[in-house]
């Protein structure tokens, strides 16, 4: 382990174990944001997965570690707390999108150590065959649904003359994937229509990527999880003009009003984008509470309608004096 990444560890758990650290944590929240969780942590561990996908042992090994440091609290608890705030610092889960392995992979460890968390859907998704781009095209091109599949979306992209990833026939396995990772970052800034035509030229899944409302619902029935809206479309809200970011938030609140029996108050910025235009329409829709993913803790002051977040990668998870690092750093003035 490199001499950096060490310190890091130390210094974050001398952190969490001082008296100084648990001063500086008292009365605080953290809220942590995660998205998928894999059955595999080898598969987790690859640079363009990382940062969106843990890998089940890790998980694990992430929730044992919060609850033997934190009192793992809902969403809620946090935002709005009650008047008997114990000792510890408070922890709440959340995760973004709604990805089907949420309820395959994450829920049952989620039950089996009693971590309450939160889940915020696109709500188009859910329940439907439709694909998040960055899976699709990011595991197509890495060769995940075979050769074939690979080469027709190469082809494609030189066809209408789009760039397409130099490095993907690379030897080293964690060089192609950070490669990969670059490319994909790069077509964040493609129009949405663009990304769709791209996304359909992929194959499709065995299984949709997304929840289903009836899943949704069976989560939601064992006490342990709440939901929320993380857009419908997911589509960037500061770039949409003001009828279509109405539409968007109320497209996902009205699902969420029908699929759940107990929607959060709360909404979730898809990639955490958001500006004062933005927080005025959530604002206008009753929601008192937003998710944003600026890094830091939460401690009742601050914008309610851009709430920090922590975000966990698998390299976090495997490696939680990490996080405790981070937070340290967001405790700090
Ligand atoms: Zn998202």
């Amino acid at each position: 382990m490199a001499i950096k990444q060490l310190i890091k560890r130390t210094s974050g758990w001398l952190y969490l174990n001082s008296s100084v650290g648990r001063n500086q944590l008292h009365g605080a929240g953290v809220i942590l944001m995660l998205h998928r969780v894999l059955s595999n942590d080898r598969a987790a561990d690859l640079p363009h997965r990382n940062e969106l996908c843990v890998g089940p042992k890790a998980f694990e090994h992430l929730l044992v570690w919060l609850r033997k440091h934190f009192d793992c609290v809902p969403l809620m608890e946090i935002l709005q707390p009650n008047a008997l705030r114990t000792e510890r610092p408070q922890v709440a889960l959340t995760f973004d999108d709604g990805w089907r392995d949420n309820a395959a992979n994450a829920f049952p460890l989620l039950q089996k150590h009693q971590v309450p968390a939160s889940i915020f859907l696109s709500t188009d998704f859910i329940g439907s065959r439709q694909r998040f781009w960055w899976e699709s095209i990011g595991e197509t091109l890495w060769g995940s649904h075979g050769e074939k599949p690979r080469m027709h979306l190469i082809e494609y992209l030189q066809s209408i003359h789009h760039p397409v990833p130099v490095l993907l026939d690379d030897i080293d396995v964690d060089r192609r994937s950070l490669t990969l990772l670059h490319y994909l970052q790069g077509l964040k800034a493609l129009d949405p229509m663009m990304l769709e035509r791209l996304t359909d030229e992929c194959p499709q899944e065995s299984q949709p990527q997304a929840l289903d409302w009836h899943q949704v619902r069976s989560m939601e029935s064992s006490g342990l999880v709440r939901f929320g809206p993380h857009g419908a479309s997911h589509a960037i809200l500061t770039g949409l003009d003001d009828v279509h970011l109405g539409e968007e938030i109320s497209r996902s609140r009205d699902a969420l009003l029908n699929g759940c029996n107990r929607p959060l108050p709360v909404y979730c910025y898809p990639n955490g984008d958001n500006d004062e235009r933005v927080r005025e329409q959530i604002a206008n829709h009753d929601y008192p509470f937003a998710l944003g993913t600026g890094s830091g803790i939460y401690r009742g002051t601050g914008d309610p309608l851009n709430l920090p977040r922590f975000g966990v990668s698998q390299r976090t998870a495997r490696n939680p004096e990490l996080l405790s690092w981070r937070i340290y750093r967001g405790t700090r003035p």
